[in-house]
């Protein structure tokens, strides 16, 4: 068995991308799998759609019998299509899941042990003898800690509350206003790093990237060459794999 061979069973096909909400890490974990030709998954967008979905169900988020019924009933595909990111129970919930209020559900259920392990199963499965870039607070350090390729993402409070801003503007929500998106982004780092289960920590390897002054192009660039540099020395095939 060659080297590169031996080194690269030991490693999860996995780039992993974390970081605070709004940082901008779905828009770059996006455009480097594009960039890559590799899947993406948004493991956020699964919180959001199980935090909606309980809500609507009137499950209340806490652990107990209620719940593990809930998810014990639940079927949840991601990646159906292009357009239809995520869904439950043959529901298409792509759209739903980005509206405001579902941030605050996301949080919440997100918080649960039993939702975590749920998740934490779905992901790891989806993710298997692919390679891919998988998306959100826990991938590099609790979901796949033996990624080949890691990165934290961050920006300082103000940029990520504007891009939040304008990105609910462009799906025509105008109801909520700078200081409050202020308020809910740091109420949400505060929920995201100190919860008991899985907090969002940067995992001791992973390349942090700041992206306060950085545009998306560049960001790009310097994530697929690392990523491709990784990937060529370990011996893993980029390349259509969507
Ligand atoms: O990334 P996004 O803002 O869509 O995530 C919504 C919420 O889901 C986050 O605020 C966080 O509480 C939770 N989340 C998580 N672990 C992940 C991804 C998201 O706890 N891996």
């Amino acid at each position: 068995m060659s080297q590169n061979k031996k080194e690269s069973t030991e490693f999860a096909q996995v780039v992993a991308i974390d970081g605070p909400s709004g940082s901008g890490k779905s828009t770059i974990a996006r455009d480097l799998a594009a960039a890559l030709h590799v899947l993406y998954i948004d493991t956020g967008a699964m919180y959001r759609a199980l935090g909606f979905f309980a809500d609507q169900q009137k499950i209340e988020l806490v652990e107990g019998e209620k719940l593990t019924n809930f998810l014990n009933s639940v079927k949840m595909d991601y990646g159906f299509s292009q357009t239809c990111l995520i869904r439950i129970n043959g529901v298409d919930l792509t759209v739903k899941i980005r509206e405001h209020n579902v941030s605050k559900l996301a949080s919440i259920i997100s918080q649960l042990p039993s939702v975590r392990k749920y998740l934490l199963d779905f992901q790891r499965a989806l993710a298997l003898n692919k390679v891919c870039v998988m998306e959100g607070r826990d991938i590099g350090t609790v979901v796949f800690p033996n990624s080949f390729c890691k990165f934290f993402i961050t920006a300082s409070v103000d940029i990520r509350a504007q891009r939040r801003l304008k990105q609910l503007k462009e799906g025509g929500d105008h109801s909520i206003s700078l200081e409050q998106i202020k308020d809910d982004v740091r109420k949400r780092d505060e929920t995201d790093m100190n919860r008991v289960v899985s907090p969002l920590k940067k995992s001791e390897d992973a390349t942090l990237l700041d992206t306060t002054e950085l545009g998306l192009n560049d960001i790009i660039k310097i994530l697929s060459n690392e990523v491709k540099f990784r990937a060529a020395h370990l011996g893993f095939a980029l390349g259509p794999n969507i």
